[in-house]
């Protein structure tokens, strides 16, 4: 049983040592903390992202070179379906021009996130991959194109990717076929990391804050997968929905629920790299530098070409411009600058050991 007030900052401050709760207290946690005392997990969310990391700010570069897409997941923009979606593809030059801008703006990573779209194979995924490589030996490559089975995440691997995204979206399975056409599973989405993992790529998993049908029980769960998959990155924003999905009546996920989460994954995986996501950007003019100070280390602008930017539609009023824009670098690190954190060049590995923070 828990109790009253001093309840919650004992979690939280069990959470901060021993970096794990079980799923009641994850529940109680998050249905029983009360606004005025946000503000004691975001602290000392912000002390352990400062121990980890210093006030550091890393930077992706974030080049979105294909909406088109097999599947049809009932909340995305770019889903199969949604036939008033403008497809487009970056050709290898457009990439590698890409690469080029942002290098030179001080990108070390470069993400390649995408539809799952047939027509980039395999093959020609990874010549991508050896291309960047070979131009930018210095630079981290992130891949982000959904799932695939373990030789193919190992091709590409060897080509020299680095890092993979690929959010869980939700560790119950029947919370995941409510968002999911049957012919997905989280069963499947799990292998997949697994087997990211069991190759050596960084791994991100990740959830939407308030996706339909989520309770607080669901998102224990995620934490729970989380701690057990013990992740190198963590992307978590906010569902928004997009009007031409099945569920474009469906309310956004809430800033503060969003903050809450990313504090508590900060202490519980300490060493995690955490973006504050483009959807905390769009929910929320300052939800980046919230997030900052909730925990999160990390900011993937967008290098994507301006005329594809608002293709990549996957929610509503998706921002693509202003500070989103790699090409104003220098309003971000203004941004940052101002609530003392400070945006670096440098590859922003995971680090393997972290000096303690209580
Ligand atoms: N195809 C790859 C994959 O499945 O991982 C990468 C692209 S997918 C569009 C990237 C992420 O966008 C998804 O993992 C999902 O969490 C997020 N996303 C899609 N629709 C969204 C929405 N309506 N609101 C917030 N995030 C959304």
């Amino acid at each position: 049983m828990i109790d009253g007030a001093k309840g919650i900052e004992n979690l939280v401050d069990r959470l901060a040592v021993d970096h794990i709760l079980s799923r009641e207290e994850f529940c109680y946690l998050l249905e029983n903390i009360r606004p005025e005392q946000d503000g004691y997990l975001y602290e000392k969310a912000r002390k352990q992202a400062l121990a980890s990391y210093g006030n550091r700010i890393f930077v992706r570069g974030l080049m979105e070179f294909t909406n088109y897409c097999k599947n049809d997941c009932y909340y995305c923009g770019i889903r199969r379906s949604n036939q008033k979606a403008s497809r487009y593809r970056l050709t290898p030059e457009q990439v590698m021009d890409c690469c080029h801008t942002g290098y030179g703006l001080g990108f070390r990573t470069f993400v390649l996130q995408g539809g799952e779209d047939p027509w980039f194979t395999d093959d020609k995924i990874a010549y991508l991959v050896e291309r960047i490589r070979g131009g930018y030996p210095d630079c981290a490559i992130t891949l982000s194109v959904g799932e695939k089975d373990y030789d193919t995440y190992k091709m590409w691997f060897d080509a020299g990717a680095d890092r993979y995204l690929l959010r869980h979206e939700t560790a119950n399975p029947c919370h995941y076929a409510s968002l999911h056409p049957p012919q997905m599973s989280s069963a499947h989405r799990k292998e997949c990391l697994g087997n990211l993992k069991k190759i050596g790529y960084q791994t991100g998993c990740g959830i939407m804050v308030g996706a339909p049908y989520q309770t607080t029980g669901h998102i224990a769960e995620d934490l729970e997968y989380m701690y057990g998959l013990q992740p190198e990155m963590v992307g978590i924003g906010p569902f928004i929905p997009h009007h031409d999905t099945p569920f474009g009546d469906r309310p956004a996920g809430t800033l503060r629920q969003t903050l809450l989460l990313l504090a508590i994954v900060r202490l519980m995986l300490p060493g995690v790299l955490l973006p504050a996501t483009t959807a905390l950007g769009t929910i929320e003019p300052d939800g980046r530098e919230q997030g900052v100070m909730a925990g999160a280390n990390v900011v993937m602008p967008n290098l994507s070409p301006l005329d594809v930017r608002k293709k990549y539609m996957l929610y509503d009023n998706k921002i693509s411009t202003g500070v989103e824009a790699a090409a104003n670098i220098k309003e971000l690190k203004q941004r940052m600058a101002s609530i003392g954190y400070e945006v670096v060049t440098d590859r922003g590995d995971f680090r393997k050991t972290l000096p303690e923070c209580v």
